[in-house]
Parts: C-alpha cells; sequence; structure tokens
C-alpha cells in the first residue's frame, strides 16, 4: 500500500499554492521529480558536517567523505541488483552517461562498416550522441521505426537485412513521451545471440519498477538521479565489467589515472577509470539516500499504484471530447502525452498553469515522435509516488474548464 499522504508531508514543495488560491498539482514528474527532505537533508547535513574532496586525503572529512560517497555507491548497486562495485560509474546524468558511451564504443569496437541501432521513441540524449559519434567514427547509424501505437516495430531489428553488422543497440526503457515499455528483456536476449552490445536509457524506468539488470541483460543501463527523486547533477551509468575493462577511456583528468608522467599515463582500476575530476560528492551521497528513501516505499506497491493512476486518467481523459492520446502501447507506464483538438498545446498548458496544474508542453525532447504522428507538440501529465487521484480530478476539471474557454 502506497501511504500517499504521509509521501507528501515528506515533500514540502508540494505545499506551494499558485496564483495565491490554488494547490499545486505537479504533473511534470518524467521531467524532474521533487525531493523529499531524507534528500534536502542529505545535502544540508553533507556541506554542514563533512564536505572534503574525496580519495584523495588521509584527514579525517576526507575520509568520511569518502566512506560516504562509497556508500552511496553501494546503495545504487542493491538498487539496480548488479552484483559489483566496479560496475556503478558516477556521471551527470543520463545524457552524460550516452555521451560517455557513443564515444567509448565507437573508439573502441565500432569500425566504419558497423551499425548501430536507435529507435524513434528515443529522447533527443539518446539520439544526438550517436549521431555525433557516427560522424566522428564512420559507423552507420539506423534506426528501428514505431508505429501508430507508438510501439517499436521489431521486426526492424529481427530481420535486419544486415544483422551481422549491427553491434550497438541503445534504446529506451520507457518513452518519456508515448509512455511505451519496450520489452528489454526479449530485445537484450536476441542481442546477446548476436553479439550486439545492448544500451538501456533507464531515465524513465528507474523510479516506476524494480530495475535489476541482471535479469533485464542489458550490457549497460544509464539514469539520471533528479528523475528518481534525488538532486540534479548527477546519475548513474552501470556497465557489464568485461565490456569496462575492454572499453578506452573518455575523459582525462585527476582520479582516473594510475600513474602519470610526462610522456604517459596509465589508468585506475573500474569504475574511477570514467569519473575524471572531483565527482559530485553530496548530489551522490544524496541519491543514495534518495533511492533508500524510495527503496523503503516498497518499489512493486509504487508501480501498481501508479498503473492504477494511469489507468484512471486514461479513462477520465477518454470523458473529454476531441482529446487525442498520442500513444497506445499495450504496455505502458507513468506518463500521458495527448493532443486537443482545435487547441495549441501551449495555450492549453499555459490556461492550466494559471489554474495552478503544472503538465508539460512541447515535443519532450523527442522531435522525431512529434514528426512521426505529424504534430508540433503535446502536453504531458506524469505521475510521481506522491500524485493522488484527486489531482487527476482536479486536472480533468481543469482541462474541462480550459477546453470550454479555449474552444
Ligand atoms: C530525461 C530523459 C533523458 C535525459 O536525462 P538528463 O537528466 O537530462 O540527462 C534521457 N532519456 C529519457 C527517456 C528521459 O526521460
Amino acid at each position: 500500500m502506497v501511504d500517499t499522504e504521509y509521501i507528501r508531508s515528506q515533500f514540502p514543495i508540494l505545499k506551494t499554492v499558485i496564483n495565491g488560491k490554488y494547490p499545486l498539482v505537479y504533473l511534470d514528474n518524467a521531467a524532474t521529480t521533487q525531493k523529499p527532505l531524507a534528500v534536502i537533508q542529505a545535502l544540508t547535513d553533507y556541506y554542514t558536517n563533512c564536505n572534503a574532496n574525496v580519495h584523495r586525503g588521509v584527514h579525517y572529512l576526507s575520509s568520511l567523505a569518502t566512506d560516504m560517497f562509497e556508500q552511496a555507491r553501494q546503495e545504487v548497486k542493491d538498487f539496480i541488483r548488479c552484483g559489483d562495485d566496479g560496475q556503478v560509474i558516477f556521471t551527470k546524468g543520463t545524457t552524460d552517461s550516452v555521451n560517455l558511451l557513443a564515444h567509448c564504443l565507437a573508439k573502441t569496437f565500432l569500425s566504419k562498416d558497423d551499425t548501430v541501432l536507435i529507435t524513434q521513441m528515443e529522447h533527443h540524449s539518446n539520439i544526438v550522441p550517436w549521431q555525433i559519434a557516427s560522424q566522428d567514427y564512420g559507423f552507420t547509424l539506423d534506426y528501428i521505426p514505431i508505429d501508430n501505437n507508438g510501439e517499436l516495430v521489431l521486426d526492424k531489428l529481427y530481420k535486419h537485412k544486415d544483422l551481422d553488422k549491427v553491434k550497438v543497440l541503445s534504446l529506451t526503457h520507457i518513452s518519456n513521451t508515448l509512455g511505451t515499455v519496450n520489452p528489454i528483456k526479449e530485445i537484450t536476449r536476441f542481442c546477446r545471440q548476436h553479439n550486439i552490445i545492448t544500451v538501456v536509457d533507464g531515465a524513465q524506468s528507474i523510479a516506476h519498477q524494480i530495475i535489476d539488470v541482471q535479469d533485464l541483460g542489458a550490457d549497460f543501463y544509464c539514469f539520471s538521479g533528479h528523475k528518481v527523486y534525488a538532486p540534479m547533477g548527477i546519475g548513474v551509468l552501470y556497465g557489464r565489467k568485461k565490456l569496462l575493462d575492454k572499453t578506452d577511456v573518455y575523459q582525462g583528468g585527476g582520479e582516473m589515472i594510475k600513474q602519470v608522467t610526462m610522456e604517459k599515463t596509465t589508468y585506475n582500476d573500474l569504475p574511477y577509470k570514467y569519473e575524471a575530476g572531483t565527482p559530485s560528492v553530496a548530489d551522490a551521497i544524496a541519491l543514495g539516500k534518495a533511492l533508500q528513501w524510495f527503496k523503503s516505499l516498497s518499489v512493486s506497491d509504487v508501480t501498481a499504484y501508479e498503473d492504477s493512476l494511469l489507468e484512471y486518467a486514461l479513462q477520465r481523459l477518454d470523458e473529454i471530447d476531441g482529446i487525442r492520446i498520442i500513444g497506445n502501447a499495450a504496455h505502458r507506464s507513468s506518463c500521458i502525452s495527448f493532443v486537443c483538438q482545435g487547441i495549441h498545446h501551449l495555450d492549453l498548458g499555459t490556461l492550466l498553469d494559471a489554474m495552478g496544474i503544472a503538465v508539460r508542453t512541447g515535443h519532450h525532447c523527442a522531435e522525431p515522435v512529434m514528426q512521426f504522428f505529424s504534430i508540433e507538440g503535446t502536453d504531458r501529465i506524469s505521475f510521481a509516488v506522491y500524485t493522488t487521484r484527486q489531482e487527476i480530478d482536479m486536472f480533468i476539471s481543469a482541462l474541462q474548464k480550459a477546453v470550454k474557454m479555449l474552444r
């Protein structure tokens, strides 16, 4: 059972009043989640009691900061059930993780004849880094298209005409626009049989379902802290040790080295080999706290709760004339995009905001999805564990009002 009243009491920002009148209804969780007191306090506590640089000092604060930083890595490791410390690399977020991978995988494993596959439903941060790497390293970049329901046309992979050229597949676990949950296990099983390295963008899945990277079978899994109740500026790249050991380094600097002479450098062991420079220590510690906090709610209960909210919201949206839901996948999660006949998504979002409802408007960093559906943008609502049915009712009433005013 998810006790939303108790959970909401731990999020100070949810008490915000809009226009001195409306209680905030925050339905933009796919863009970023709010932070519970445990996370806010972890940040304050770090800067109050233990701030020092990590891994470098013998003094008291430095070893305290190092212990807490490594404890946070342990939390991440436990949360995604990945088995080995060396496989959890702290990054700035999903975007940073994908850029690292696009560059390093291309440099280490890809030749001009090879193909990397992405999909048509990716966030820009899982498209653009591959386009850049493709220009730099000369591999071919191709994609798995989507159908009218917003599901992947997987025959593009399964029956790829040059399957032995496909070396990497990078795809999202859950679409941030369509809500589609992709069948990652089935896909990674196929890829393993065909020696295709798999990269999973977990930015939308990390906060909505149990993540067991070994069970998912992906070689790499990336996520951002701020989408799972942790601060911005911290994220994770999980990678299989065997691959990470072989892969070339990314950025150079302190911490990622074993020994430096004026002539040459030898590199540090995993995971430090990929953590050049001073990391975002406080944010990593707060991420550990966020995952601990989130896990204490029981993630499977959270999934069931959010699924029931999704069902309810879809049903209520169906009551309103002229609403078209973008994305109708059989397996979906946590967000709904829609357009309203005759009304611009931005006008609708602006009016909803005036009534205290925070929704997302625009292309959601997924312009190819908009192009596929021949639309400019959508309005999107997305849920978190503190979202309530009552808020969905408030959203629907506001939407009915706004639609009447704008038509
Ligand atoms: C938010 C998001 C990203 C990018 O995350 P950043 O935190 O901006 O790096 C990538 N993919 C998906 C599916 C997202 O929702």
